[in-house]
């Protein structure tokens, strides 16, 4: 089988500065880094880079930013024969001051192509036989929706950036990867305890499938349809940048459940091949291959 990625493609810019600017202000950064960015591409890189057949279903714009993108998905094994280019259109683009120090950002993102992707882009072979179909909402929600009726395959979803969900969508996802304030946005319940007890209630009022919240340095939150929860604690690493963490976990746990693993033993998988990803710089510096991951699992 194989996993599918329906989702976007951006290419981040990504700039240190000392202090974020204020309103109308000018600030000098000390560096400029031109990323491979957009959930659905880091997500299908990071199961690329473990090693499943990856195909990524998307758009980028007829710039050089498209060859950039493509290319680097093509080096992380992601087969691209499904994302297309759209004329007249900019590929996605997200603008990022980050401070040195404490790393705070602000994000402008610009959807660009992402946002031409139609639901007649998604009636392809690709969603139609995936073993696993993987999306974000990072493409216009039809698009999202017409993939989930077109597949036979797990529908993996991770309902990122958050935005409301109508009840028929949730009901044909199988399993849904929230992180908390994802969670939260999904559960019109926006702060509060959050203890695993407290969540887990969370998820089971959200998802009619399995839920699996992201926990950043807790690890995960395993909440199946019709069992106990656990909660999978992340390997110790020595974590240096976060970014992306959640996208490469989506991945990682795709590649698991194609491989026919149960939730369990995918969120085993995912958890540890996440905790690697932050040891290196940027969504997609560390992104660990198979080996790196059955070598912690060990
Ligand atoms: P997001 O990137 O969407 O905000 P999280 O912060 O919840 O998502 O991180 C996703 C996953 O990455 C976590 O479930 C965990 O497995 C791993 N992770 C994130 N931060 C750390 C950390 N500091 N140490 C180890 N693993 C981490």
């Amino acid at each position: 089988m194989s996993v599918t990625v329906v989702g976007s493609l951006n290419e981040d810019l990504v700039v240190t500065v000392d202090r974020l600017p204020g309103r109308g202000e000018t600030v000098v950064g000390s560096a400029v880094a031109l990323l491979p960015g957009g959930k659905g591409a880091n997500q299908a890189s990071a199961a690329g880079r473990l090693g499943r057949g990856v195909h990524m279903v998307g758009r980028v714009g007829d710039d050089p930013a498209a060859g950039r993108q493509l290319a680097a998905l093509a080096d992380c094994g992601v087969n691209v024969g499904r994302v297309q280019r759209t004329p007249g259109a900019p590929t996605g683009s997200a603008t990022i001051p980050v401070e040195a120090r404490g790393g705070e950002n602000l994000i402008v993102v610009v959807p660009g192509a992402n946002a031409a992707l139609t639901p007649a882009d998604v009636d392809v072979e690709s969603v139609h036989r995936a073993g696993v179909l993987l999306l974000q909402l990072e493409t216009p929600l039809e698009t999202v929706r017409a993939a989930v009726a077109a597949t036979g395959g797990t529908v993996v979803l991770n309902p990122a950036p958050p935005q409301p969900l109508p009840a028929e969508l949730l009901a044909e996802v199988d399993v849904l990867v929230p992180n908390e304030p994802e969670l939260r946005a999904l559960s019109g319940v926006p702060d509060g305890d959050d203890s695993p007890a407290a969540l887990v209630a969370l998820a089971r009022a959200v998802g009619s499938g399995d839920v699996v919240v992201t926990l950043g340095g807790r690890g995960a939150l395993v909440v199946p349809a019709g069992g106990p929860a656990l909660l999978q604690a992340p390997p110790p690493v020595d974590a240096v940048d976060t970014t992306g963490a959640g996208d490469c976990f989506c991945g990682a746990l795709s590649s698991a459940l194609d491989r026919g693993a149960d939730l369990a033993a995918a969120v085993r998988y995912a958890v540890t091949a996440a905790a690697l990803s932050t040891t290196g710089p940027g969504a997609r510096g560390a992104l660990p291959d198979d080996d790196a991951v059955q070598a912690l699992l060990d």
